[in-house]
This record gives structure tokens, sequence and C-alpha cells, in this order.
């Protein structure tokens, strides 16, 4: 189909939930993606941290053919070997006992929400339920997620919206403190704010949210959507700060690019689900899950990612902040961990993602003025410097 008539057909047939670019891609290898007419791009964007291995990885494709062959679906009435072996992994590398399998980020914040209420009121027979969040946070688009997301503009004309969940300033443990009260059952934050504009914490707040929950008999839940498989460096960002939250949902990342979201909980507090009290139809079906496992097996060996993840951003950041010296009048500051990277801007970003993208780079803007970069983790200083170079010429033809 041609690309004017793709355009027109999606208008035609498609709600109109997002303002895409004129832009169709076919195919995808590594660091690169094809557009309908054949051009080739760079992919920073990686899918909104998803195709933490590339685009297309071999392993992850073969898994994927393999178990096409051999079992899709078959319903969580049964044992299913892959999401079984999953799990395991999952426990085995993260401060978890037990998996909750779902199919994204915001389901997996949904089932968070419920376990926590339910831990206090059925499991501890205690009336806490309420959830505190922060302010610029997001954390999904149902409306129990929606409600603790901290953006009001996401929310228009979606009321009345779930009661019970509070929201303070992000890093201000001051206001986390203020808003506890002996209703407050958990408080949810993601340990970066992704889409808030790469918003990282001071080093010692998530201590002092640790044990501030600890003292007042309040869960901690790390929204690790973004941040989870390997992004920051660590598999889990939460390894960043020397502490462990009670609760971890993951998406994104975790499947190499097929749709799979998991809440990830103690044994003490994953015990509050009993047969009947949650479920999914899909969640762990045996096809998304021999992709996930095939994406964390390529991710653990050796640990060769993670590290040049960590290489890889620190040299990312350091080329950006040269970038800065050159470009005062533009930048405004550097952010990130590992290769979730934000560039903030003096001015509005999505000029700058058009100018790259008819340079052959795709980059994305959240918050207005904050270009984010979350390429696939195995990016190399080649595909970094051909970036910065793109930057480099369009940020010329703004000043
Ligand atoms: C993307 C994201 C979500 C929502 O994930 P979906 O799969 O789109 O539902 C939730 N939390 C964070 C931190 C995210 O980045």
């Amino acid at each position: 189909m041609e690309i004017r008539k793709l355009i027109e057909e999606s208008e035609t047939y498609l709600m109109h939930t997002y303002n895409r670019f004129p832009l169709a891609l076919k195919k995808g290898r590594g660091m690169k993606v094809w557009s309908w007419d054949s051009k080739e791009y760079l992919d920073f964007v990686g899918g909104v941290a998803v195709n933490c291995l590339g685009h297309c990885h071999p392993k992850v494709v073969v898994a994927i053919q393999k178990q096409a062959q051999r079992l899709i679906h078959v319903s969580n009435y049964y044992h299913i070997e892959p999401q079984t072996r999953l799990a395991k992994m999952l426990v085995e590398h993260s401060f978890a006992d037990k998996v909750f399998f779902c199919n994204s980020g915001a389901e997996a914040n949904e089932a968070a929400i419920k376990l926590s209420r339910r831990y206090f009121r059925v499991h501890l027979d205690q009336d806490k339920y309420e959830i505190i969040s922060a302010h610029n946070s997001f954390h999904g688009r149902t409306l129990a997620t929606l409600t603790a997301t901290g953006k009001d503009s996401l929310k228009i004309g979606f009321g009345p919206l779930l009661p019970g969940i509070r929201h303070v300033e992000f890093n201000n443990i001051e206001a986390l403190n203020n808003a506890i009260t002996k209703n407050t059952c958990a408080v949810l934050l993601e340990p970066v704010q992704g889409e808030g504009g790469v918003r990282e914490p001071a080093s010692d707040y998530f201590r002092a949210v640790r044990k501030l929950c600890d003292n007042n008999n309040v869960l901690l839940i790390f929204d690790e959507v973004q941040t989870g498989i390997g992004r920051t460096g660590k598999l889990f960002a939460y390894e960043n700060y020397g502490i462990t939250p009670d609760i971890m949902t993951l998406a994104k990342g975790l499947g190499g690019g097929v749709p799979i979201g998991a809440m990830l909980a103690t044994d003490k507090i994953a015990t509050a689900f009993q047969p009947g009290s949650h479920g999914s139809t899909f969640g762990g079906n045996p096809l998304v899950c021999a992709a996930a496992i095939a994406t964390m097996e390529v991710l653990l060996e050796d640990g060769f990612i993670l590290d040049q993840c960590l290489r890889m951003g620190k040299y990312f950041r350091e080329r950006l902040e040269d970038l800065k010296k050159d470009f005062p009048e533009i930048i405004l500051e550097v952010r990130g961990i590992g290769l979730l990277i934000g560039l903030e801007l003096f001015r509005d970003g999505a000029p700058v993602v058009k100018a790259c993208m008819d340079r052959g780079a795709l980059i994305n803007c959240t918050a207005g003025n904050v270009l984010r970069f979350m390429p696939p983790l195995i990016v190399t200083e080649k595909e970094i410097d051909q970036l910065v170079d793109i930057l480099e010429q369009v940020f010329d033809t703004f000043s």
C-alpha cells in the first residue's frame, strides 16, 4: 500500500488516540528500522523502551517461531511451562518471591494496587486503602492507574476517578511524610519518572521513602515498567538505590517486543491473592513467555548487555554534555541513568524530533521540552555519535 493511502485509511478506521508521524515502518534489525518507502532510520525510541535487544533479535525471533509451532495459548486453567520458567527467572534475579503475569504496564500497576489493598483488608483485617503516588508520574491509562498518574491533563472527561488515591511532589520526603495517614496502604513510585521527563530522585530519597513506609506499615510499590529489564544498567532500577520495594511492576522491555506485563511481590504480600482474587485470560501465555525468556537469557548472559548499557549510557551523557556546551541557549540540562536519558531544552522539543526524523533518526519528546532517548541496550558508540551529529546539525539550524 502506498504511504498516503495507508495514512488515509488509518484515519478512516482507527480511533484518533495518537497524533502519529506521517511515517510507517515495515522492517527492523538491531538499532535500525526501515520505512514503507525504504528509508533507513536509527531508532533511539526503541518502541518506547520496549525493544531492549533491538529489533528482531535472532534469539527472540527463533523463540517465538518455535513456541508458535508448539503452543500459542491455553488459558490459566492449566500449568504453562514457559510461564513458570519465566517466573522462576524473575524471582531468582529479584527481591520478589512470586509473580503474576498480565499484558501491559497499566495492568501490572492495576494488579499492584488491588494486591496492596487486599493485603491489608483481607489478609490483615486493617482498613488501609489509600494509595499515594507522585505528581508528574505516569502509571497507565486504566481508570485506577490513570487516577494514580500525576498528570491532570490526561484525566479530562473521565471522572469520577478512583477514590483513595492522592499525590505528592516527587523527590520530597517531607511531602510524603505529611501525606501518609493511618489509611495509607501503599506508596506507588517510578524509580525514575520516565514520561514525566526523565526525572531522577536525589540519591537518598528512596532510602528515606523505604524507612517511612516501614515505620508506618505502608507497602512500597515500584513501577519499573519503564526502568526495569536493564534500562538503568541494572536488571531492575531498585538495585541502584540500596533498597527493595515490596511490590514491583514490569512490562515494556520484559518481552523484547511482545506485550507482557508482570507484578512481582514478596511471599508475605502475594498470599493475599487467592484463587479467584485476580486473573487474566492472556496473562503469561506460552507465546509471550517464550519471547520473554529468550529476552531475559540474552540480557543476563555474562551481564554483557548490562555492562554495555552502563558504558554507553555514560558515553551518551558525556557527548550530550559536550553538546550542551556548544548550545547553551538551547540545552538546559542532561539527565538520566543507564540508557534512559533526557535532554531538557529551553524550547519545545517537537520540532527537534521532526528535524531528526528528516535526517534519519527517531527520537522522542516527553513533557513538552524534554528529548527522551531510550535506545535498545545494544546501542554502540558509533550510533550514539551518529545521533549526536544529527542533533548538532538540527540545533545549528535553530541557533
Ligand atoms: C509505559 C508505562 C506504563 C503503562 O504501560 P502500558 O503498557 O502502556 O499500559 C506504566 N508505568 C510506566 C512507568 C510506564 O512507563
